[in-house]
Parts: C-alpha cells; sequence; structure tokens
C-alpha cells in the first residue's frame, strides 16, 4: 500500500489489517503522518517502509495486491509539491504497476474526482472526459492521475493484468492534517478556535462531502470484484462552501464570523459524482450523514489543537 500514512491509506491499513491482510505501508512521509499508523506497528501483520514510490521499489515475497494511494491531495499540498506530485502521479503509478505486475498482483489506483476537471456536465458519470486545464497550477495533480489512470489501463490491456480505478470525490474525517489547507479542516479549526471564517470566491462552488469510513469500505469492495473500468466513490450530498462553512460553525458552536476571500485559479464551480455504477457493482452506497460525519472529526480536531 503506497500512501499509507496518509489520511485515507492509514484508514484502509486499518481496516485491511482487521479484515486479516498482511499489509506492507510505504510513505515517504512527504505528506503522510507517521503518528496514523502509530497504533499499528506493534502489530505482526503490518509493516512500514519510508519510500518515494517515484523511485523502483522492489519487495521480497508474494504480494496480492498493489494500492497505489501515495500522492498530495491537498491543493494547497499539490501547488508546495509540484514536481512531486507530478512524479508519483507518472513514474510512481508506473513503478507500482510495475511491482503489481512481476508480483501477479492485483492493482488498485486512487484516482479522483479531479479526473472532470472544472466539470461541464453535472452530476459526473464515469463515461464523462472531463474538463481539465493541463498548464493550470491543478494540472501536476489532475493530469498525473489522468496519466495514472492511462497507464493502468495501458498495463491491463497490455499485461492482462487485474486493475482496479476508484475516482475519489471529496473526503473527510479524522486524521486529515488540521494544516492541509483544504475546506474542512480550515472550516473547523477556525471554528473551534472562533477565528475567522476563510471561505473563497462568493462561496456557491459545490462539493459532496463523503466520510472516511464509507470510502473505505467502497475501496475494501472495489480491491474484491472483477471490474477494470473507473468507479466514482463520494456521496450526493452537494453543498456549496458557503453552506458547509455555516453548517460546520454551528456544529462547533462557534461565534466565528464568515470572511471572503480570493477564489484560487481553476477551482471547480461544481461537483456531484454520479453513483449509480457504484450502486450496481459494488452494491455500495455511502451511510453516514454529514452531521454525523461532522461531528466525528470535530472531536478529533478539538484533540489536536494547536
Ligand atoms: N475553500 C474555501 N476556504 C478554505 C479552503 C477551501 O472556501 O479555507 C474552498 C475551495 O476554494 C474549494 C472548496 O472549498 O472551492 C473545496 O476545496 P478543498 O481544498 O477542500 O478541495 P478541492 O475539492 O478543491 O480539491
Amino acid at each position: 500500500m503506497s500512501g499509507g500514512a496518509g489520511f485515507l491509506g492509514s484508514h484502509l491499513c486499518d481496516r485491511l489489517v482487521r479484515d486479516g491482510w498482511r499489509v506492507v505501508c510505504v510513505d515517504n512521509l512527504v505528506t503522510g503522518v507517521a503518528a496514523n499508523v502509530a497504533e499499528l506497528r506493534g502489530n505482526r501483520a503490518f509493516e512500514s517502509i519510508q519510500h518515494n514510490v517515484s523511485e523502483p521499489l522492489y519487495l521480497d515475497g508474494p504480494v496480492d495486491a498493489v494500492l497505489h494511494f501515495a500522492s498530495p491531495a491537498s491543493p494547497v499540498d499539490y501547488a508546495d509539491h509540484p514536481i512531486a506530485t507530478l512524479k508519483v502521479g507518472t513514474l510512481g503509478t508506473h513503478n507500482m504497476l510495475g511491482l503489481a505486475r512481476a508480483k501477479q498482483a492485483v492493482f488498485l489506483l486512487a484516482s479522483t474526482s479531479e479526473v472532470y476537471g472544472d466539470p461541464q456536465v453535472h452530476p459526473q458519470p464515469e463515461t464523462y472526459w472531463g474538463n481539465v486545464n493541463p498548464i493550470g497550477p491543478r494540472a501536476v495533480y489532475d493530469e498525473g492521475k489522468r496519466a495514472a489512470e492511462a497507464f493502468t489501463m495501458a498495463y491491463h490491456r497490455t499485461h492482462g493484468m487485474q486493475t482496479r480505478i476508484v475516482r475519489i470525490f471529496n473526503t473527510y474525517g479524522p486524521r486529515m492534517r488540521i494544516n492541509d489547507g483544504r475546506a474542512v479542516p480550515n472550516f473547523l479549526l477556525q471554528s473551534l478556535k472562533n477565528a475567522p471564517i476563510t471561505v473563497y470566491g462568493d462561496g456557491s462552488q459545490t462539493r459532496s462531502l463523503c466520510y472516511v469510513d464509507d470510502l473505505v469500505d467502497g475501496i475494501v469492495r472495489l480491491l474484491e470484484v472483477d471490474y477494470s473500468q473507473p468507479i466514482n466513490l463520494g456521496t450526493t450530498a452537494e453543498v456549496t462552501m458557503l453552506q458547509l462553512a455555516n453548517r460546520i460553525r454551528e456544529l462547533c458552536g462557534s461565534s466565528s464570523e464568515v470572511v471572503f476571500k480570493p477564489l484560487p485559479e481553476d477551482d471547480p464551480k461544481q461537483r456531484q459524482p454520479d453513483l449509480a455504477r457504484a450502486r450496481q457493482v459494488l452494491g455500495w452506497a455511502p451511510a453516514t450523514s454529514l452531521e454525523a460525519g461532522l461531528v466525528k472529526t470535530i472531536a478529533y480536531f478539538r484533540e489536536r489543537l494547536p
């Protein structure tokens, strides 16, 4: 599992170990956090290696599945690490596919709703090809993941490999880095400190937020089916960023005011997954309401307030 010490990766490590897998977590800790997998360290079914998967990785012994989750994933993080982001999307994917091929393992790619760019089709079905600016500030992530999907399908077609592609929509929950710059951590931290809540633009842009446990459940299901086409995972509970800011402020019982800041370049105006394929192929639907998920996330953030 690459990116195993990250937000999603560490939750997946927990779940896979709980399900009886032996897990090797590979992470260079650029945006991953060692503490996320600290509780797994004593477990004999768990091993962690500090390594950048944009460089080749050789492992001894059999491997049944390679899950490629390594990448900066927040717009602030990939703006801070643009070349590393592009490398892990392209070279990192190539290396992980090579590992999977050598081990005759299933390969699962963590792709993203960002492959749809600033979408002109709404909600977004997997058949939509997207609207991505190839030279904008988000391109290192978006085009890296699009190349990662192309690599995955090429290995599937050329080598007959078992591959999976999950297009992950906005996900939140415990272990998001408190300062990763995304909307949920920013709004939570600002609300808990009664500091101004920074809404970018006029706050009318939308996202659909999925709680991490639901997402992990969908990914585990995808690992178990024989399906190589991309599958969206997320929720259809679409909210504007202004609604999200107000919801979080209320749930925190905060007295923060909302302040408006400039909208970042190429910020998608709307985002909601079409989940028909996930329902049909995986029998999956998200189960956690935004309120319930936020309450758990708030509890995690409260304990870690700087
Ligand atoms: N956003 C915001 N205030 C913040 C951080 C983000 O209004 O302090 C907005 C951002 O402009 C975007 C949305 O929230 O429209 C979601 O941003 P995020 O960074 O969480 O992820 P994205 O979905 O853009 O990858």
